[in-house]
């Protein structure tokens, strides 16, 4: 257990939450995915299920994200539906920035670290492919996945863009930005992961804020004015999170839009610094995540 990590926990946290995320830490999580509307339907998925006798429950907050009891995720791996790309494999955090940004149709909306593709896909099934939307991804492999997954689940109002997305032009300008940022990954972590200490380390963290905090001033930029942005990383630390919304906060005319939406009562929930924002704890449904909703003004 990375030292550091747990210094910057009790910093955090009180040591009641601070218990409840280490915990989370070493539970198992359950298979989850969501429904690829453009190409099925909640109904068909049910009754694929229903037929192979998959155990399943959907999250309180959508009808389109399906928690499964004990299948791994190979099993569904096997199944025509995800061939298809009827379904995506999607923790049930990482499904939530695209519904709070509740993308309109018509507008032209950015997706500043986007592969492998679960929210930029996510956002073309919520505008029905009628928004038009850029998505930027920097890494060599990691823009092949993000174009597979665009293609298979049909998300024809994609346009992949492979950028640095520090570096876009301050001449272009969007309706509506997700910026789902590279992070520690402080929310995912698995103590029975042997590689932890290698990977998780001081140095990821404090690199991860400089970048977060390079694409978010980039984001507000070029954010019309008036309009919406969701800031996420799948980080349970303030460093990455509040710290650097606080910072674009200070520089910016922004305001915090409070994120409210049917059935997020349900969320495990942690404590946040910046009212209105989301921090959700990690555990057997979850994984550790930060959403904060920010208005151009
Ligand atoms: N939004 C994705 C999804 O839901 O499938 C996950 C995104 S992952 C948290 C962050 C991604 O941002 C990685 O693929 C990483 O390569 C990419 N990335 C990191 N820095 C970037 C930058 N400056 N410009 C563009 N992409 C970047």
């Amino acid at each position: 257990m990375p030292e550091f990590l747990i210094q910057m926990l009790e910093k955090q946290y009180e040591e009641e939450i601070k218990n409840k995320i280490l915990k989370g830490y070493n539970l198992k999580r359950k298979v989850t995915f969501r429904v690829n509307t453009l190409k099925s339907n909640s109904e068909e998925i049910e009754q694929v299920l229903n037929k192979l006798n998959f155990e399943y429950e959907k999250a309180p907050w959508s009808e389109d994200a399906f928690i499964l009891k004990d299948a791994k995720e190979s099993d569904i791996q096997e199944l025509e539906i995800y061939k298809q790309g009827k379904i995506y494999l999607q923790s049930l955090s990482s499904i939530l920035p695209p519904i709070i940004l509740k993308p309109q149709e018509g507008a032209d909306i950015l997706d500043m670290a986007a592969a492998p593709g679960g929210k930029t896909t996510e956002l073309a099934a919520l505008t029905n492919n009628k928004a038009h939307i850029t998505a930027c991804e920097m890494n060599n492999i990691r823009i092949e996945k993000l174009k597979y997954n665009v293609e298979k689940q049909g998300a024809s109002c994609v346009y992949i863009m492979q950028k640095d997305s520090r570096q876009i032009d301050d001449f272009f300008s969007f309706d509506q930005i997700l910026l789902d940022a590279p992070c520690s990954g402080s929310g995912t972590l698995n103590f029975e992961d042997k590689n932890l200490e290698k990977f998780f380390t001081l140095k990821l963290v404090e690199k991860s804020t400089k970048a977060q905090l390079a694409l978010l001033r980039k984001a507000i930029k070029i954010l019309k004015k008036g309009q919406e942005m969701v800031y996420s990383t799948c980080s349970i630390l303030s460093q990455e999170n509040e710290e650097i919304v606080e910072k674009v906060m200070r520089e910016n005319k922004l305001e915090i839009v409070p994120i409210n939406f049917e059935g997020i009562e349900h969320l495990p929930i942690l404590p946040t610094k910046i009212k209105g924002t989301v921090c959700v704890c990690p555990n057997e449904l979850y994984e550790g995540f930060f959403i904060a909703k920010l208005k151009k003004i």
